[in-house]
């Protein structure tokens, strides 16, 4: 007997140099997302990593964290936020301002999106330097919840991203 191989998701990733500028490569899933059995590995392992940290809640950064969260929640039953860029969600909203490489970025959530103390993971599709996720964990904590981990996807190592967070940090494929 021979255990069954698992699938390799790394061959569904599609790497592209010089995206989205001249030095970066980037690591595209729209090849994973178009292979209905590798979208469905790649979903079941995020949630077997995710459901080790007990969250009441998930939340998602736009917008390919979308596409990692929401069927991971479904399959847990249980909710999910949306982490948007400014402007796009109605009511009264909370925003972080974080830097970047060159300028500033901000994320923005809805005031009422957890309750106090909700054990919240939150997911996306990469982890690079961290500064996306360190700025999504400080939203998260502005509204009251409590960030319990975070899930990515792929992880570039050599970036340090995971020293950025106080919080434990899955990842399904590392470069
Ligand atoms: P960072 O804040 O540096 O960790 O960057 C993470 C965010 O930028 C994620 O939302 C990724 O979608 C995106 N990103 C950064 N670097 C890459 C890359 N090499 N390939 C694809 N997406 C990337």
């Amino acid at each position: 007997w021979q255990a069954p191989q698992p699938l390799d998701l790394k061959a569904f990733i599609r790497e592209v140099p010089d995206f989205p500028k001249p030095g970066i490569l980037f690591y595209d899933i729209s090849t994973l997302l178009r292979n209905p059995e590798a979208w469905q590995i790649a979903t079941a392992r995020l949630a077997q990593e995710v459901l080790r940290f007990r969250p009441d809640s998930l939340a998602g950064i736009e917008s390919r964290g979308f596409l990692s969260a929401a069927p991971v929640a479904q399959r847990l039953g249980c909710g999910f936020t949306m982490l948007r860029k400014p402007g796009k969600l109605p009511g009264e909203t909370v925003s972080l301002a974080y830097g970047l490489e060159y300028g500033t970025d901000t994320l923005q959530v809805q005031a009422d999106a957890v309750r106090p103390g909700e054990r919240v993971v939150i997911l996306d599709d990469l982890l690079a330097t961290g500064g996306t996720l360190a700025a999504s964990v400080a939203l998260l904590r502005k509204v009251g919840a409590e960030v319990v981990g975070a899930a990515v996807m792929i992880e570039l190592s050599e970036l340090g991203g995971r020293e950025k967070v106080d919080i434990p940090v899955a990842s399904l494929m590392t470069y």
